[in-house]
């Protein structure tokens, strides 16, 4: 359960969206190209590779006078929040992979149907794959959000969301249909699941578990294949997401970090300013962490100029320390501590 102070923090902070979603009557969504996106979930490719440029303009991190590091708790005045082990496994910033697997008795925190909603995105031809697709209510929004912004600003059209949230048995069918597809191809047990392995998650190791997790390709370019980095849609994804506080989780050159194949589709709900720095720096959500891990947090003004102070604070005797009047975010790592989010100034006060 949220305690009363956790919800309170999490509304007092809800990200204010780029655009505001009008919720309209009809919902919308694509009938075409017999989309059957269960069964082209996360599929390897076999056309040729495509060509990966992944320099990404480098803001000035530092605010004047003061260094990247900041490794001491909000410096303002604080107080102590209790916390529990369980909430190491809430919020938007828990890390699952391979490493750091879901507890059996995992609940997703509020999922929501995105047909419902998608109403609000028609305009961009934004639409959804299948049925009563569910990601968490947050990451929806931001991902129609989304769609509107690349619509308005550059005229991308047509993002197609094939997947989202899945249960554990959705995900187990999954990987014992790949590791079947391997085995067809006369690949051994072992080899075959070690090569499914590469391609879908094991139950449990999955983030589309989460709901903070979507497959988002495009109606000119439905199928899951690393070819769609190359199209209009894929290219923009890729510079653009973390606007909306995603990151492309699987990226093409960290696959040795990750142990997950590139993935140009699989977004990763965040929140802002963490897509914000995971993408300017280049990183994968495992290497963000080992930095805060590392260092402990830093400071970081974002392209809009509001300045975000970011501390990882060990779960330690049960209680952590949060800013006292400054407005913040908690989230769990996923297995020993969280994130502490807060805006230090909302706007920019000097360029
Ligand atoms: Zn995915």
């Amino acid at each position: 359960m949220i305690g009363q102070e956790w919800k309170m923090v999490i509304r007092l902070f809800t990200l204010p969206a780029v655009m505001v979603i009008a919720l309209g009557g009809l919902i919308f969504w694509y009938d075409g190209a017999a989309l059957a996106a269960d069964q082209i979930v996360e599929q390897e490719q076999a056309a040729a590779p495509v060509a990966i440029a992944k320099a990404h303009p480098i803001e000035p991190l530092l605010l004047p006078g003061e260094d990247s590091r900041f490794p001491t708790a909000y410096r303002g005045e604080t107080k102590d929040l209790a916390v529990t082990a369980r909430q190491v496994d809430q919020g938007f910033l828990i890390l699952v992979n391979y490493d750091h697997l879901l507890p059996e008795d995992y609940l997703p925190e509020e999922l929501t149907v995105v047909n419902d909603l998608a109403e609000a995105a028609k305009e961009s031809k934004f639409s959804v794959g299948k049925a009563r697709l569910q990601v968490n209510k947050t990451a929806a929004e931001q991902l129609l959000a989304m769609a509107t912004y690349a619509y308005e600003k550059d005229g991308i059209t047509g993002y197609l969301l094939q997947s989202g949230h899945r249960d554990f048995s959705y995900q187990k069918a999954l990987y014992r249909n790949k590791v079947q597809y391997y085995k067809s191809l006369g690949y051994g047990d072992g080899d075959a699941v070690t090569a499914a392995a590469v391609w879908v998650a094991r139950p449990f190791e999955s983030e589309h578990h989460t709901g903070l997790a979507m497959d988002v390709s495009s109606r000119s370019h439905p199928g899951l294949q690393t070819s769609y980095y190359g199209t209009d849609n894929g290219l923009w994804l890729d510079e653009n997401c973390w606007r909306f506080g995603f990151v492309v989780r699987y990226p093409e050159d960290k696959t040795d970090i990750t142990k997950i194949g590139y993935e140009p589709w699989h977004l990763r709900y965040l929140g802002r300013p963490h897509s914000d720095y995971i993408y300017q720096q280049g990183w994968c959500l495992e290497e963000y962490y080992d930095f805060l891990y590392r260092e402990g947090g830093y400071t970081f003004r974002d392209a809009e100029g509001a300045i975000w102070q970011v501390d990882y604070q060990p779960l330690g005797s049960g209680a952590i320390k949060v800013p006292a009047h400054s407005p913040y975010t908690i989230s769990g790592d996923g297995s020993k501590g969280f994130v502490i989010t807060t805006l230090l100034e909302p706007i920019s006060v000097a360029h």
